[in-house]
């Protein structure tokens, strides 16, 4: 039996996760379930998973999480360090699911315990990603991650030795505007940018999608886990979503990750890794699907992806920056303060206020030194938001 906990367990990655979790029940201990504002659906899956702990990030919902599992003897908390604090009660395996930067505290937790993390919250290794893998080298744990074409990458370089791959390509279905001109995504909605062609996500990172800040954040990502070098990496836009990633090594030749666009298989591989599972996922039927198309991302349209380059070049903590602008500059787009377009610019001009803060190895490997970038970050953009 696997211990394991899911960090987020209330969203689209945590309900995936728990999905499969209760597809082999025999499998798994649940020690950790935690979720924001839907109580009903924390309350339930606690009580059907028979978690230890149930955890709300938020205070004021304390009472009705209580009250909800009052006689079932699973223990309630609230706030952000009782999520911390529940990510270190012992696991094997930790489901890393909440959306932002405030994944980041359960991650670090869980790995200082030497757990592996199951790592969908991209946005810890693009706020902290020189941490993380210090975490990993002092407590011998490991991140396995869930993020497609991460698991992509990860599963395209079984029996590699990294030294022989010359190029990286992330794939990007183009989002909800796709087929957009730049005048008609300068007028974009909340909601036209919330559906997506091809994946059922949370609504942040499916706006993400439609500006491409989640492909940026990717290319991040890609970085911070595997080390490649940002010349590297390549983004490039295939509409079908079922190729994930492709790695090249220096004979030409690529091994490319071809699934549907069904999150259970990259969760579903980090739960059974080294070993593969029988997962309940549709096969691709290639004649049916008869042509895969390809194109490259036009930067004018997708300036997040420019500005993803920028951060791997300036180092430090800039990527906590950058995540942290992005993330209020996103509520600024949801709450209907800011164009869709206005996103990336906030950003940037955040990057060149306070991006180049912290730039020493040792700054980077504190979670103190991240969450001050992450702080200055938010209030920088908030600034720039109120004057727009
Ligand atoms: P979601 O919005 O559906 O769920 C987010 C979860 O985090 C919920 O359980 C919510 O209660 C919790 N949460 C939100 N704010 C919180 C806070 N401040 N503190 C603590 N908990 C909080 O999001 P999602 O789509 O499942 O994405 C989760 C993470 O996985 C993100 O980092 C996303 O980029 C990544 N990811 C998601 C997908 C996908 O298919 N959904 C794919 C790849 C990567
Ligand atoms: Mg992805």
């Amino acid at each position: 039996m696997k211990r394991i906990s899911v960090f987020g367990a209330t969203g689209s990655i945590g309900q995936n996760t728990l999905d499969l979790i209760q597809r082999d029940p025999d499998a798994y201990d649940v020690v950790a379930l935690t979720g924001g504002h839907n109580i009903d659906q924390l309350a339930k899956d606690a009580v059907a998973f028979r978690a230890k702990i149930a955890v709300t990030a938020y205070e004021d919902r304390y009472q009705d999480l209580k009250s909800a599992l009052s006689g079932t003897g699973i223990d309630v908390a609230c706030g952000s360090q009782a999520i911390v604090d529940a990510a270190q009660r012992p696991v094997d395996i930790a489901v890393s699911a909440i959306v932002g930067a405030a994944g980041l505290g359960s991650g670090v937790a869980t790995l200082e315990q030497g757990a592996t993390l199951a790592l969908a919250n991209k946005e810890s290794m693009v706020c902290a990603g020189r941490l993380m893998q210090s975490k990993v080298k002092s407590f011998g744990g490991r991140i396995l991650p869930v993020d497609s074409e991460h698991s992509a990458l990860f599963q395209a370089l079984v029996g590699e030795d990294i030294s022989s791959v010359e190029r990286v390509i992330i794939t990007a279905s183009g989002g909800a505007f796709r087929d957009w001109t730049l005048d008609q995504i300068a007028q974009a909605t909340p909601e036209q940018a919330a559906t997506h062609p091809n994946w059922d996500m949370g609504q942040r990172i499916t706006i993400d999608s439609a500006s491409m800040f989640n492909k940026s954040l990717e290319v991040i990502e890609a970085k911070e886990l595997f080390n490649f070098t940002p010349d590297q990496i390549e983004v490039l836009i295939h509409p079908q979503s079922m190729i994930h990633a492709m790695i090249g090594f220096t004979d030409g030749g690529l091994m490319a990750h071809v699934g549907p666009a069904d999150m259970r298989h990259a969760i579903g591989y980090a739960l059974s890794w080294p070993n593969r599972a029988d997962l309940p996922l549709e096969r691709l039927d290639f004649a049916k699907i008869g042509r895969f198309d390809f194109s490259a991302p036009d930067l004018e349209k997708y300036p997040p992806l420019r500005l993803a380059y920028r951060v791997m070049a300036q180092g430090g903590l800039s990527g906590a920056v950058f995540n942290a602008a992005k993330e209020i500059s996103l509520d600024a787009f949801i709450a209907k303060k800011i164009g869709f377009l206005d996103m990336a610019a906030v950003v940037e001009q955040v990057l060149d206020r306070v991006g180049h803060q912290f730039s020493s190895e040792s700054d980077c490997l504190s979670l103190d030194n991240v969450m001050a970038m992450d702080h200055i970050g938010r209030i920088t953009a908030a600034e720039i938001i109120e004057k727009l």
